[in-house]
């Protein structure tokens, strides 16, 4: 590669702030309002018009289940629920009795409902605003800078959290990173509205998809609340690309709208169908990139097993859900069962892990996350929350999740206030003060 050198220029600082969050997701959202509600003076860019992430610029309009596995007690408290009962007043968000489906939301009412969350809580934010870089002095970072209509300039803080979902932040601070050999392929989803009423679609995927450059593939389809005969489509992955490689990433936006326009095509020559398109998303649904090393590593089987820890910032329940780099996902759930699909017709392979493990210890009806898969050792004052966390393969298959990741980002919140409250190094505070703090604040059992 050729390099020129850019010249080095004076940039203003246009905020100063106790926290500065990247990333406007639910879980930087939720990071800075719960940030916000314990005194700090908060900041958050997002790159996009608006804020949701995944879950609005992406469409993916589900939140699994808050209760245990017995579907009885529930297990996780906070924004997330705080945000259902909003989006449910509204009209646009469906309870349902299954945990994989539990709150159906419209991902428009959720941008709105995110945007109001902001402006109570007294949030600055900037939209179609970078995060491109970080100054630090020694361990302790001093500036982000961010890039928008204003151009280049930097924010000052006493704490950073990372919610952009790669860690870019991490990444311009050089924070020791690591990719797993085969990555969660992405989904671009889309809106349709039409019927599929007596069309076996996936039977046809099957059939003809090769004609319209559509492999055999996993997908899936949701009712989206308060819009009637619409429906969320994920029916094709994106393989082999890395979405936090720019090259992949426009390849992935671009080849998911064409996979869309190429099942409404095939639909219609092959069935009575006459599907529309009405919203394509405006971020392909990224499934896994880089990861970014802490001191705990979440641990698959662990969780599984149901470990308990003094320091728990997560709870969930969510099964552990790989999707794997040709078309197949498995699953696997706490009470033992194992499913494995494979195509769009799914050819289901059953199993369970707890009878081929011969485990005879009492099933775990949730399972936990201790605060130091939070804690990276290279710098005072960051935390990055989102789906480059640390974890094993199975146990990023279940905690990538929106339920699991909005926990993280609210116990980033309360860590980055404790830290500023206390010595201003989030490696030295207490994890079992976080939880204390996150179980005061109402953000967790
Ligand atoms: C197709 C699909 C289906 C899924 N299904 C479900 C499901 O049913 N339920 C569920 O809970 N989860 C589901 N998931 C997983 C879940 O949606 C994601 O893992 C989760 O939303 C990731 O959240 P995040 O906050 O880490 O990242 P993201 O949602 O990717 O958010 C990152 C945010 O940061 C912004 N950003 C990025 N870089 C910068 C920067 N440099 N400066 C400023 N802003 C930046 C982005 O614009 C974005 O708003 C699904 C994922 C996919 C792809």
């Amino acid at each position: 590669m050729n390099y020129i050198t850019e010249p080095e220029k004076q940039l203003p600082v246009c905020y100063e702030a106790d926290v500065f969050v990247a990333g406007g997701s639910c879980t930087g959202v939720f990071a800075a309002v719960r940030a916000a509600r314990m005194g700090a003076k908060v900041v958050l860019v997002e790159r996009a018009n608006c804020f949701g992430g995944t879950a609005t610029a992406g469409l993916v309009n589900i939140w699994h289940s808050l209760k245990d596995t017995d579907y009885k007690n529930q297990v996780i408290a906070g924004l997330t629920g705080e945000m259902t009962e909003r989006l449910e007043k509204s009209g646009s968000a469906i309870l349902t009795d299954d945990p994989s489906t539990a709150i159906k939301f419209d991902p428009n009412r959720l941008k709105y409902e995110l945007d109001k969350l902001v402006i109570e809580e007294k949030i600055k934010v900037y939209l179609h605003t970078i995060c491109v870089g970080a100054l630090c002095e020694n361990d302790e970072i001093i500036a982000a800078i961010i890039e928008n209509k204003d151009g280049r300039s930097a924010v000052k803080a006493k704490f950073y959290i990372d919610a952009t979902g790669d860690g870019d932040l991490m990444k311009y601070l050089g924070v020791t990173s690591y990719r797993e050999n085969t990555l969660q392929p992405p989904t671009p989803c889309f809106l349709w509205q039409g019927d599929l009423e007596g069309v076996d679609h996936r039977k046809l995927i099957a059939e003809h998809g090769s004609e319209f450059g559509l492999p055999d593939d996993f997908g899936w389809s949701e009712d989206v609340p308060g819009l009637p005969n619409i429906t969320l489509r994920a029916d094709f992955h994106v393989f082999g690309v890395d979405c936090s490689k720019a090259d992949d990433l426009t390849y992935t936006e671009i080849e998911g709208r064409r996979k869309a326009y190429a099942l409404t095509e095939l639909l219609r020559k092959y069935s009575d169908a006459d599907p529309r398109i009405v919203g394509l998303n405006s971020l392909a649904g990224i499934r896994e990139t880089v990861h970014y090393k802490t001191k705990y590593k979440a641990d698959g089987w662990d969780m599984l097993y149901g470990k308990r820890y003094d320091d728990a910032i997560l709870q969930g329940t969510y099964r552990i859900d790989m999707h794997d780099k040709d078309g197949g996902v498995k699953f696997f759930y706490l009470n033992g069962k194992t499913v494995y699909m494979k195509g769009a017709e799914r050819n289901y392979v059953f199993g369970n892990w707890r009878e081929e493990n011969g485990v005879a210890i009492p099933e775990a009806k949730y399972y936990q996350i201790p605060f130091s898969v939070l804690v990276q050792e290279q710098y005072k004052n960051i935390i990055a929350a989102g789906r480059m966390l640390n974890a094993d393969p199975m146990a990023y298959g279940a905690l990538r999740v929106m339920v699991n990741l909005n926990q993280l980002g609210e116990a980033a919140g309360v860590a980055a206030v404790t830290a500023i409250d206390s010595c201003g190094d989030v490696r030295k505070i207490s994890g079992v003060d976080v939880r204390k703090k996150l179980i005061s604040g109402g953000s967790a059992l």
